[in-house]
């Protein structure tokens, strides 16, 4: 185990970042590095699969959890006080040839501006943040590549359907509620917070993980590089996924009870076969418009979408990294198993560092 108490501190990347950092890197001897959380296990297991060895950041002290799975254990820990303090661990983290694999959680805990500030190799385009957290730049993005949204409503007087109503910042569903009237809304609202309102979209969900390569055109192939779907998945949110066993949402919101959306885990689910030519053309207009917007998101995506009665895909998010939905098929999905045996996200993201270490190409992945 190693621990750093007392990293150097911060430093700055510079005007040609990557390239600078990775010419003191050890190019045959990588390692692969994220915070113990979300979908560590399955990164850690993935990069093992492939010959990397493994390192997990852990706040305080080596997770115990891992020992119950030796096969998801990363190689050695580095202790950080605290997330935040992983951005001054940079020089220590780099010394140790690290490639960091950001997840949801890694992002979340660190913040967005410290994890643009991280002096460290990382998988994947940093530049998609800007896009991804900013609810207007993301509906430019997703809109300007011809999908269909959910609608936004800007007065709150104009509610004439059901509506989901979204603080900004909130995390994992936390703290949305739903109206169906202007009354209702006026009832539940906090508007010391800044929100948006959205048509409530009526259907079935589905989380597709999408695997864009620049650097590789072996799959569906694009203007530039090639996509692979990886997996689907469904998210199990708390207490709306259940709450009905108590009553109807109509019922329990008289007695005060509101449903909420906090995600407690993932469901593993599968479309109907007609539906993937679509799946696919979602992904390649998401591909191709962010290769105009910023030069192209990197790697593992996530459009969360709904399929409504008319078999048409409304997309709520997108999410521009591994995420959590991706850890029901630690050891593939039933559409992974169609691209190669055994092929999760996490041993998908190290078979394309490994490629791009052989090719040289580790700048065209990594920021
Ligand atoms: P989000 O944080 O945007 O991923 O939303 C959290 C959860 O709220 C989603 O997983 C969905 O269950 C639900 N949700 C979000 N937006 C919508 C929408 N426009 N229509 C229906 N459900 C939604």
């Amino acid at each position: 185990m190693f621990l750093f108490k007392g990293c150097k501190g911060v430093t700055f990347m510079t005007e040609s970042g990557i390239r600078d950092m990775l010419t003191s890197y050890d190019k045959k001897n990588l390692k692969i590095a994220t915070v113990c959380s979300h979908s560590s296990l399955q990164i850690f297991n993935g990069a093992r699969k492939e010959g990397f060895k493994t390192v997990g950041i852990s706040v305080g002290e080596e997770k115990k959890y891992y020992n119950g799975f030796p096969l998801g254990k990363p190689d050695e820990f580095f202790i950080v006080d605290s997330y935040k303090d992983i951005v001054k661990c940079a020089e220590e983290l780099k010394e140790k040839n690290i490639v960091i694999i950001p997840h949801g959680s890694f992002v979340e805990y660190l913040g967005a501006e410290n994890y643009l500030k991280l002096d460290v190799p990382s998988f994947g385009n940093k530049k998609v943040l800007m896009w991804e957290s900013d609810r207007n730049k993301e509906r430019t993005w997703l809109e300007g590549a011809g999908l269909v949204m959910p609608k936004e409503i800007k007065n709150p007087k104009d509610i004439d359907r059901p509506v989901i109503v979204k603080y900004h910042g909130a995390k994992g569903g936390r703290g949305f509620f739903i109206a169906k009237t202007f009354g209702e809304f006026q009832k539940r609202v906090d508007k010391t917070k800044s929100y948006v309102i959205q048509e409530f979209v009526l259907g079935t969900r589905y989380y597709l993980h999408y695997f864009y390569s620049p650097i590789q055109d072996d799959a569906y192939k694009l203007s530039k590089g090639s996509l692979q779907l990886l997996s689907m998945d469904r998210r199990d949110e708390t207490t709306i996924d259940e709450v009905q066993r108590l009553g109807s949402i109509a019922e329990l919101e008289e007695l005060g009870i509101h449903p909420t959306f906090v995600v407690t885990g993932n469901i593993p689910i599968v479309m109907r076969e007609s539906l993937l030519p679509k799946v696919f053309k979602m992904g390649e207009a998401v591909v191709e418009k962010s290769l105009k917007l910023f030069n192209g998101l990197i790697g593992s995506f996530c459009l969360e979408t709904v399929v409504t009665e008319e078999l048409e895909f409304k997309v709520f998010e997108i999410s521009a990294r591994i995420v959590a939905g991706t850890n029901p098929y630690s050891f593939g999905s039933p559409y992974s198993e169609f691209i190669q045996p055994d092929l999760s996200t996490g041993r998908r993201i190290a078979q394309e560092i490994k490629y791009a270490a052989k090719h040289n190409l580790l700048e065209d992945i990594l920021t």
